[in-house]
């Protein structure tokens, strides 16, 4: 029996230069910003995510992983890059190899 797993791939510790300090991975709430397929794989099943916040700028950046390719993008909220500020991904780490069928 083999379920999709979170496989522990480092977060970045800062981007940009901000350091940063992220929390557990847990799954993830519904959010209408966060798309739920996954590009990917077409995984359809809820990401992982987590979050960081730093000692250095305000704000929060939320990474999203696929729990079935591990594919995964953080974003952030950036107030300059718009009059109402928008989502902006600041990262991402590929895909792996992933078995699409399990055969008992
Ligand atoms: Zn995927």
């Amino acid at each position: 029996m083999s379920q999709p797993t979170i496989v522990p791939v480092a977060l970045p510790n800062e981007i940009d230069g901000v350091p940063l300090s992220w929390e557990p991975w847990d799954l993830a709430p519904i959010m209408s910003h966060i798309p739920y397929d996954c590009e990917h794989c077409a995984f359809d099943g809820e990401p992982a995510t987590a979050l960081a916040t730093s000692t250095e700028q305000r704000g929060r950046w939320t990474a999203v992983r696929c729990r079935r390719c591990q594919a995964t993008t953080v974003t952030t909220f950036q107030p300059e890059a718009g009059r109402l500020g928008r989502y902006v991904r600041v990262w991402s780490a590929p895909p792996q190899p992933w078995t699409a069928e399990v055969s008992a």
